[in-house]
């Protein structure tokens, strides 16, 4: 558990070219809260989660016994996979199922500005990237640039892809699925799995692997703060609604916003299997970010008072009842107790929107296996001592 992704993906290169695991795209993440909080990447559509592959893993819990799946028994088992492993315990380790993956797969990296039509087009991507096969993923990376066009700001939406199989394949599919974008064969490229997991981490695709293993974060995650909120879309967003985004995205410096693609597999998966609970029925999730280099507090209160503002006017657009929220991405706006004590009835508030109706479960997990709360935090997973007996 104290490995890195970009150490996972290495490894299994060096082993096999068909294999893959399907985690997330920044190789610095770490696997131990990565995988407990469910982890996706470019392989969800096709294989869900991180946390979906985990079928062993070795925990110490709050007597300082190192437990095994076996001995942890399944209700443990179920709840670090996607509830969070801080709430429960400190994994060692994770045995995880590998997947298979073709020996070529094709990329491709699509860029469309406000000028070129952008709008439009994000708009048809709503109705089409959860529905494609499950070969193929299409997230949209939205950020702000300078025109060429014009000699201003415009927000440019950036389709990137990956399609497991080869270009030949993937032209006909996208020719049928998504003419609009107006994808050619020299858009597209070939590689390894590995290469692919170079692309979309930023690497050079013909360099080594061995880039992956090296633990030091990118320069701009170090010298950067960030904020980050999360969000599921059930509904296609309006194209006035992407209006009233690129105005709020263009009023700051550094914003960015991925939106990645649910349906394939992740709407296979039944909402309870893990604690991990957004999926069928959503179209995509949103992920609002915003980077600053400025130091002091009142930088901070304003970039982050700016994506709660863009938070707010998401409001009508996105799930209801609850708000969903991922827990990977963290976000104490959610709610949060000082020092890790809240009732059933605070923590809620934000537990609902990452784990919805998985939480009462989660709840009486750490009510058995935790009863003193002593492994806790902002959000972690409250006690109600009358639970700890409870049956599921
Ligand atoms: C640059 C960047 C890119 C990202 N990209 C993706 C992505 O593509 N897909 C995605 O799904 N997520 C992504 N994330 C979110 C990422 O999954 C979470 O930040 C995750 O919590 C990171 O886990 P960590 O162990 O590195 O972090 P930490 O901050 O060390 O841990 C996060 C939480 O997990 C707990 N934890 C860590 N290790 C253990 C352990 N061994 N046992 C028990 N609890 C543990 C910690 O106590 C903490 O509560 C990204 C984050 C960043 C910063």
């Amino acid at each position: 558990a104290g490995a890195t992704i970009g150490q996972l993906y290495h490894n299994i290169a060096v082993k096999s070219r068909t294999y893959g695991f399907p985690a997330g795209i920044c190789p610095t993440v770490g696997v131990g809260g990565h995988l407990s909080g469910g982890g996706y990447g470019t392989l969800l559509r096709k294989y869900g989660l991180a946390a979906d592959h985990i079928v062993d893993a070795r925990l110490v819990n709050v007597d300082g016994k190192i437990l095994d799946r076996k001995s942890m028994g399944e209700d443990l088992f179920w709840a670090i996979r996607g509830g969070g492993g801080a709430s429960f315990g400190v994994v060692l380790s994770y045995k995880i199922n590998l997947v298979h993956v073709p020996p070529v797969v094709t990329v491709f990296t699509f860029n469309k500005n406000l000028e070129e039509g952008a709008t439009a087009l994000v708009e048809r991507w709503q109705y089409v990237a959860d529905k494609l096969p499950q070969d193929l993923v299409i997230r949209i990376v939205i950020s702000v640039v300078n025109s060429t066009q014009r000699e201003e700001r415009t927000v440019q939406t950036s389709f990137q892809a990956l399609f497991l199989g080869r270009v030949d394949k993937l032209i006909p599919i996208m020719e049928q699925r998504f003419p609009e974008l107006g994808l050619r064969h020299n858009n597209c490229t070939e590689m390894s799995w590995i290469q692919s997991v170079l692309y979309f981490a930023g690497f050079p695709i013909n360099g080594s692997s061995d880039v992956l293993v090296d633990r030091t974060p990118a320069n701009y995650l170090v010298t950067v703060s960030f904020k980050g909120k999360s969000d599921y879309v059930t509904e296609p967003i309006p194209q006035t609604g992407f209006e009233g985004i690129w105005k709020m995205l263009l009023e700051e410096n550094r914003p960015v916003v991925f939106f990645t693609p649910y349906g394939g597999r992740m709407s296979e998966i039944s909402e309870s299997a893990i604690p991990f609970p957004h999926r069928v029925g959503n179209i995509y999730e949103i992920l609002y970010l915003v980077n600053w280099e400025e130091k002091g507090f009142k930088a901070s209160k304003e970039h982050i008072g700016w994506i709660r503002r863009l938070y707010r006017y998401v409001t009508p657009y996105v799930s209801k009842f609850p708000r969903s929220a991922y827990l990977n991405y963290r976000d104490l706006d959610l709610g949060q107790s000082k020092n890790g004590t809240a009732s059933y009835s605070e923590a809620k508030e934000w537990g609902i929107k990452y784990f919805k109706n998985n939480f009462d479960r989660l709840v009486k997990v750490k009510s058995k296996v935790d009863p003193d709360n002593f492994f806790r935090n902002e959000q972690s997973i409250p006690t109600i001592p009358s639970w700890a007996g409870k049956k599921n």
